[in-house]
């Protein structure tokens, strides 16, 4: 699939190429200009982007470990696919497993220092409130994914952090809404949960996180 020009612009700063390349293809897969299933074509990458074919297949690689891009033998790079209904419904089956566990979990051993960090996630999230356009929800989304990482980081097991990340739930669920809006409940769920691990109340935080991500099945299902 052919990559329009107007965004095209030759990268800067080669200290940080790779981390450059990714963000720009990274970009393009977010807003939808390479859409869902489009081919993504290394030389075309490559020439838009005034790099050689190793940093963008670098990049490319770290999209597919995020399951943002497949590889496919003989054919190339692609975008995932959306998510259809039953895998949306899928993902959320397997969140409902995990993340009210995680949330109790930390209750009961999360630092109070990196509770300290989760509130001040909670802060930057809060600032974003009400914004609209595809930035402030990049944004958001980044934070949420930041958040409820370390909510399984702090969980302290292993294996709930590895099923959790090979879900690859956000950057899925980013992609299926077409008219970003950070709103107030969202916030407000988060609050709810760093109250209860903040008052280290296991049943209340695992609680505040199962409603929190049954509102977000019903918030994405919608959308
Ligand atoms: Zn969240």
């Amino acid at each position: 699939m052919a990559i329009p020009n107007a965004v095209a612009g030759l990268l800067r700063r080669p200290a940080r190429l790779g981390d450059e390349v990714y963000s720009a293809i990274f970009a393009r897969i977010m807003s939808g200009e390479i859409g869902p299933g489009g081919r993504i074509g290394v030389d075309a990458l490559a020439r838009q982007l005034g790099v050689s074919q190793t940093p963008i297949r670098e990049a490319l690689g770290r999209l597919e470990a995020e399951g943002l891009v497949v590889k496919t033998h003989l054919v190339g790079y692609s975008v995932a696919p959306q998510l259809s209904a039953r895998q949306l419904a899928e993902l959320y089956e397997m969140r409902l497993l995990i993340e009210p566990f995680a949330a109790r979990k930390c209750a009961e051993v999360m630092p109070e220092a990196v509770i300290a960090q989760i509130e001040a996630l909670c802060a930057d999230m809060a600032a974003l409130a009400n914004a609209e356009g595809l930035d402030a929800y990049a944004q958001f989304g980044q934070l949420d994914m930041a958040f409820h990482d370390q909510i399984a980081v702090s969980a302290d097991n292993a294996l709930l952090l590895q099923a959790l990340a090979g879900l690859h739930a956000h950057v899925h669920l980013f992609r299926l809404v077409r008219e970003p809006r950070v709103t107030r409940t969202v916030l407000d769920e988060h609050e709810a949960l760093v109250a209860a691990i903040k008052a280290r109340d296991p049943a209340a935080a695992e609680q505040a996180m199962r409603a929190h991500i049954e509102r977000s099945h019903a918030r994405f299902a919608a959308a």
